[in-house]
């Protein structure tokens, strides 16, 4: 962290600041220019509150060196991380494909769904057993039936089950039937669930709050790896904006900086990032030519009947066809499907 002082700081005001600097434990680099005296503070300043030293009488502001994440970030491990997960791995050269329901709703609707997607080239399944929906009257999910379904499709299909666990109190339950834990976009700052999952040691996909910054994604992410849990995925699933033709917008920009700042695999979602059905397959090549480490794609094969997020889901065929364009763009930037 910088200490800018203010011009004509008293030599008293600085002696104080340094002061509370060497008492924190921290060293202190002092340079006193023509106008002003600027103090660096020296050592990792992530548990320092800045605040702290803005209250201070000649204080003008303070400066962050650091990103406030730190196992989050690239610098902690600059090769990428890659996140085994069944007999395969989320980070290597080949894209994830996750695809299925938006829900589990039956046995029959799991199943068909589950051997569409394997035939199509999906490697897991996706499906929510415990749904968190904006209204209390509409589907809740299946509980525990659902989970139990997931398994019996994993035992048909061979693929590996992503569900979401929205309570603390439901990680371990949840963990029992899944290979991946997955966060919900409204999740995103539950601490409390944050920390369960960091004590687990199974693979986390962390969605992206649909109104947080990318700084805060990282940061919850960071709240899981702090827990010893280093298997965390990211989730782009689209953020609010003013545009209300879809239901959310596809923050491309936020795949390359994830890229960038972080060594976590980043999974896109084009059904939850744009609503609409009809957009998911061209915004899914956007997603894959920006450098996305998989997607994942809701699917349905009556999505008229859908018992939640019908209209974003594609039919089987056209998730085959997603497949199919997709594997030409990933090839052109080096990956593969
Ligand atoms: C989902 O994956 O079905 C879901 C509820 O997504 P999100 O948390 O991104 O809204
Ligand atoms: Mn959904």
């Amino acid at each position: 962290m910088i200490i800018v002082m203010r011009a004509h700081a008293s030599s008293a005001q600085i002696e104080h600041v340094t002061s509370r600097i060497d008492a924190l434990g921290f060293e202190v680099h002092l340079s006193q220019g023509a106008e002003r005296t600027i103090i660096g503070v020296i050592g990792d300043e992530r548990p320092l509150d800045r605040a702290m030293f803005e209250v201070m009488d000649g204080v003008e502001r303070t400066i962050s060196i650091l990103p406030p994440y730190k196992l989050a970030s690239r610098e902690w491990r600059p090769e990428g991380s890659v996140i085994p997960v069944g007999d395969g791995a989320v980070g290597g050269p080949r894209l994830a494909m996750i695809a299925g329901p938006c829900s589990v709703e039956s046995r029959g609707q799991l199943l068909e769904i589950a051997h569409a997607v394997k035939e199509a080239g999906a490697t897991m399944l996706r499906g929510g057993a415990f749904k968190p929906r904006s209204s209390p009257y509409t589907f809740q999910g299946l509980g525990v039936e659902g989970l139990e379904l997931l398994a019996e499709a994993r035992e048909a299909t061979g693929l590996p089950i992503v569900t979401e666990v929205m309570a603390p109190d439901k990680v371990e339950l949840v963990a029992e039937f899944a290979d991946v834990l997955q966060i919900g976009a409204r999740n995103m700052q539950n601490y409390p669930l944050l920390q369960a999952v960091g004590k687990t040691r199974m693979p986390v996909l962390l969605k992206r709050g649909m109104m947080s910054t990318i700084e805060e994604l990282l940061m919850s992410a960071e709240y899981i790896l702090a827990g010893g849990n280093y298997q965390v995925m990211l989730c782009e699933r689209g953020i609010r904006t003013f545009e209300t033709y879809t239901r959310n917008t596809t923050d491309i920009n936020a795949i390359a900086a994830l890229k960038q700042l972080s060594h976590l695999p980043v999974i896109g979602d084009p059904s939850h990032s744009t609503g609409k059905w009809p957009l998911v397959i061209p915004v899914a090549r956007a997603m894959v030519a920006t450098g996305v480490d998989g997607l994942m794609v809701e699917v349905h094969h009556d999505p008229e009947h859908a018992l939640s997020d019908g209209a974003q889901s594609l039919k089987p065929e056209r998730f085959a066809a997603l497949v199919q364009e997709t594997r030409r763009i990933a090839e052109a930037v080096g990956r593969a499907v």
